[in-house]
């Protein structure tokens, strides 16, 4: 049966899933959701015997219903190869009592992987599907794991062309130079002065920009989007779920059936939207724990129903959850406010109005299935310190988040049902946070320093994506005003 997408804002024509992974965003600024969410089509024996692989086409079939099965065989195949440093993609390791998923053993050593790598291979298939003539210009903002995960997806894939926008001041020096070594004649990198919300608010405006969108077409060129909005990127995110529940049963840590809790540290609310649409497809899902950082508008709006994006923005150690406008939030306001698409456009327009918006009391009853709390600073490095001293795992600044905000869940609710906490970036990847919360007389080290000493103390090996950077030459150093994104574009594509 074929499962169409149609938009959260209006009730305009639904559309297949190559075209909505081809489109990104709505034409009424909307995000794309699926008509209805499928099943799960296999039982939980059935997937324990899977790879990783098998498992990201049972799951990833149900939502792209018009690609064939070869099409998306292929991209998977091209998607979850040797870039990963292991054949699971996705480990699971215990430690303290619950199960850090691994999400970090891709290309780029964060989460971002586990969808980036496969998006390019989704979007030319689509093009290719759709007839589109037009060069795919990527267009990205990014809190810095998305902007490399996506260079390194989109570097020389023919047909496509890459400009990511960061906030050149917000994110680690290892995420900077991942981003700005980055190889490829077709990839462009900008900082913007300016934070993470304006970089993204940026690029959905040039997004939004109909003139200029008829002037690329005349250059035969088309945007599309490869941040967590797009639905090529949600889909392949709902399969690591599944693969993890799959692999707790393989290794009789659970029953079949058994629930699970499910621990995300967030920031676009794209990852535990995942885990909400694999609960909804009858994974057994408990709670959906949602951990933030001091950047704590989805606490709030758990708690009181009101999402209030105007507060200081604050920096810290897990910069890529440094966000108060969860874009993927509108996808749950959308199917909790009953698939009403009027009532979503209305409270985007107040979001986008006053920078904030309330929920009924109806739709707040629908959010039983979440939890939300958070970490700060201090706790976070913490968390860090005491999971080393305890086990010897390290793991990083946003894995901490949730890491910590589990044990504040633990505590409240004396739940002890299984536990899986999304580990999200590699502890390489934030390395002078996470040694810092170790021990002060890693102060004054330089960063590749920190990092031979992390593979010490973890008795891990330095990744790849590490080595590569030490000496690797700085190719890209633009940086612009934040209202001179879109010069930048015209620049890059020289139009
Ligand atoms: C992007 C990112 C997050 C947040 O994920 P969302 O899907 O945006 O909620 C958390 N941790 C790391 C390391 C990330 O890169």
């Amino acid at each position: 049966m074929e499962l169409l997408y149609k938009s959260t804002r209006s009730d305009s024509e639904p559309v297949t899933a190559s075209k909505a992974i081809l489109k990104g965003l709505a034409d009424d600024g909307g995000l794309f959701v699926p008509e209805q969410l499928p099943k799960l089509p296999c039982s939980v024996e059935e997937l324990a015997k899977m790879t990783y692989q098998e498992v990201a086409y049972e799951v990833m079939k149900e939502f792209l219903t018009d690609f064939t099965e070869e099409e998306l065989k292929n991209c998977i195949a091209r998607a979850y190869d040797q870039k990963f440093d292991t054949e699971k993609i996705a480990p699971l390791k215990e430690a303290d009592g619950a199960f850090y998923l691994e999400l970090f053993h891709g290309a780029t050593i964060a989460f971002k992987d586990m969808a980036l790598s496969i998006l390019p291979h989704l979007l030319t298939t689509a093009a290719k599907k759709n007839d589109v003539k037009n060069e795919i210009v990527i267009l990205t903002a990014t809190s810095g794991d998305t902007g490399k995960a996506a260079l390194a997806g989109f570097a020389d894939v023919p047909g496509t062309r890459i400009i990511v926008f960061y906030p050149k001041n917000g994110v680690s020096p290892i995420q900077e130079k991942q981003m700005v070594t980055q190889k490829g004649a077709n990839t462009h990198v900008v900082g913007i002065r300016g934070n993470f919300d304006d970089a993204q608010t940026g690029v959905k405006n040039i997004f939004g920009d109909k003139e200029l969108a008829k002037k690329m077409d005349e250059a035969g060129f088309q945007f599309s989007s490869a941040n967590s909005i797009n639905i090529g990127r949600l889909v392949p995110q709902v399969v690591y779920y599944v693969y993890a529940y799959a692999q707790l049963f393989a290794q009789n840590k659970i029953k079949a059936g058994e629930q699970i809790n499910v621990v995300v540290p967030t920031g676009n609310f794209g990852n535990i939207l995942a885990a909400y649409y694999a609960k909804n497809m009858g994974l057994p899902i408990h709670k959906l724990i949602c951990a933030s950082n001091e950047n704590k508008v989805l606490y709030d709006f758990f708690e009181t129903g009101i999402y209030d994006r105007n507060r200081d923005f604050i920096l810290t150690s897990s910069p890529s959850m440094d966000i108060l406008i969860s874009s993927n939030l509108e996808r749950l306001v959308y199917k909790i406010a009953g698939a009403d698409a009027k009532m979503d456009a209305d409270f985007m327009a107040s979001l986008s109005r006053d920078g904030k918006y309330q929920i009924t009391d109806a739709m707040k009853a629908e959010l039983s299935d979440f939890y939300g709390n958070y970490a700060d600073e201090k706790e976070t490095a913490e968390e860090i310190s005491d999971l080393y001293q305890k086990t010897g795992y390290v793991i990083d600044t946003h894995t901490a988040v949730a890491s910590k905000v589990y044990r504040k869940y633990k505590n409240e609710a004396k739940d002890e049902t299984c536990t899986v906490i999304a580990s999200t970036a590699s502890p390489y990847k934030f390395t002078r946070s996470v040694m810092n919360a170790i021990d002060h007389k890693y102060d004054d080290m330089s960063d590749f320093e920190l990092v031979d000493e992390l593979s010490k103390i973890s008795k891990t090996v330095v990744p790849n994506a590490i080595e590569e950077i030490r000496t690797a030459p700085v190719l890209h150093n633009t940086v612009v005003e934040k209202n001179e994104m879109k010069a930048a574009v015209l620049r890059f594509l020289n139009i």
